[in-house]
């Protein structure tokens, strides 16, 4: 398959990256070795100064975790994939691979609360700093960019408020000053959306969430072009975030279902938005699949769907939602998402809980927010856990 473009998604997500072995096995191998022989003397050192291509060490490369890479770079529409340890390490990597001391990120500032952390706090230490900037409108990123801004960095759609970014008007921003978009593509997955087709030149995952999809296993990902992807992994390699292969096994078979999961998911979604719009407790619903939705046609243009993140206000605030949460019986009550089990959480109490009162009323997550990351269950049942808790 290493004419992977000649081949349509579905095809690539099972037989992508497949190299067999001399055992010539059908299903892809797990390779749990940390390090690797040589013939001779000579062979080792022409291993080890790169003269010749192969394998060396686990924290380098494992025929396993490269099999992961070369098809999620392939579902991604991308020239290459680094696997990271986890999707943190994934922004990290790319922010030391990429960056220097007095360099600038433009971020929106509904982002996942670790890279907030990461960018507002770690990385200043380091002389490396973020303008955070609030809304969606491209313009803004523009007013925010800098002499020294490397990065603009988006999640599209957003957690928990699903606000959806125009990737292809903020490529459009990034490349005419000269600076990368990167989009983390955590909650649409290769499977609903593909940013780099739209412009973007480095997508992040978390294999955490959707691509293994099964809630077994930490992965992260990078991919993009050669030229910034082999940056990532010469830092990989010697700091080493480096993905395990076991873990690399599980999210390449998580990949094989990846499109059809997702499809339900978001199916199963729209139904739930839906049914929650028509509720007299529920103020608003936040999902971009609702015509309602205020970036609706947009995410409608640049997704395959809505997603599966539905998020909904309640009214009576924190009481109101803590009882719709307290009253589920089925659905989990965890803050992880992209699993195939339907998870709910509260933000302003859980995943937001850091940030004060008044920032978490500003970004709009309020105490009657509640999030729903929707699974593979028969909607009908998870209408009748929540439903529970409406009423009660
Ligand atoms: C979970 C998540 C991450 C971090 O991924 P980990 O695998 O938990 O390190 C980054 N971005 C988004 C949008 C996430 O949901």
């Amino acid at each position: 398959m290493s004419e992977s473009f000649e081949y349509e998604f579905d095809t690539l997500a099972v037989r992508a990256g497949i190299e067999r072995s001399q055992f010539n096995e059908h299903s892809e191998a797990l390779y749990l070795t940390s390090s690797f022989v040589f013939a001779n003397a000579a062979q080792a050192a022409a291993r080890f100064s790169g003269a010749e291509p192969g394998n060396v060490y686990a924290r380098f490369t494992n025929p396993t975790v490269t099999v992961m890479q070369e098809r999620l770079a392939a579902l991604e529409g991308a020239e290459a994939c680094i696997a990271t340890a986890s999707g943190m390490a994934a922004i990290m990597s790319t922010v030391m691979a990429l960056m220097q001391g007095g360099e600038h990120i433009v971020a929106s500032q509904s982002i996942f609360g670790a890279t907030q952390q990461l960018f507002g706090n770690i990385l200043p230490k380091f002389g490396v700093t973020t303008t955070f900037v609030a809304g969606t409108d491209p313009p803004a990123f523009r007013a925010a960019v800098q002499p020294r801004t490397k990065l603009l960095f988006i999640e599209s759609p957003s957690n928990p408020l699903t606000e959806v970014y125009d990737i292809a008007a903020l490529a459009t921003i990034a490349h005419d000053a000269g600076v990368l978009l990167v989009v983390d593509n955590c909650f649409c997955s290769p499977a609903q959306q593909r940013p780099i087709e739209l412009g973007a030149d480095l997508v992040i995952h978390s294999a955490t969430k959707y691509l293994d999809g099964q809630g077994r296993v930490l992965g992260g990902a990078v991919c993009g072009r050669k030229l910034h992807t082999e940056e990532v992994f010469k830092y990989l390699r010697t700091a080493g975030p480096t993905l395990s292969p076991f873990n690399a096994w599980v999210i390449l078979k998580g990949l094989e279902t990846l499109r059809i999961r997702t499809q339900a998911q978001a199916a199963n979604a729209l139904e739930l938005a839906r049914w929650l719009e028509a509720q007299p407790q529920v103020m608003r619903v936040f999902y971009p699949g609702l015509p309602s939705h205020p970036q609706h046609e947009l995410a409608m243009r640049q997704q395959a769907s809505g997603g599966a993140i539905v998020s909904f206000e309640v009214s009576g605030g924190r009481e109101a939602a803590w009882r719709v949460v307290d009253n589920c019986r089925m659905v989990s009550i965890t803050a992880n998402l992209g699993d195939t089990k339907t998870t709910i959480t509260h933000p302003a109490s859980t995943t937001h809980g850091r940030i004060s009162a008044e920032a978490r009323q500003a970004s709009g997550i309020g105490e009657g927010l509640l999030r729903v990351a929707v699974g593979l269950e028969s909607v009908t049942d998870i209408e009748r856990d929540l439903a529970r808790g409406l009423v009660a």
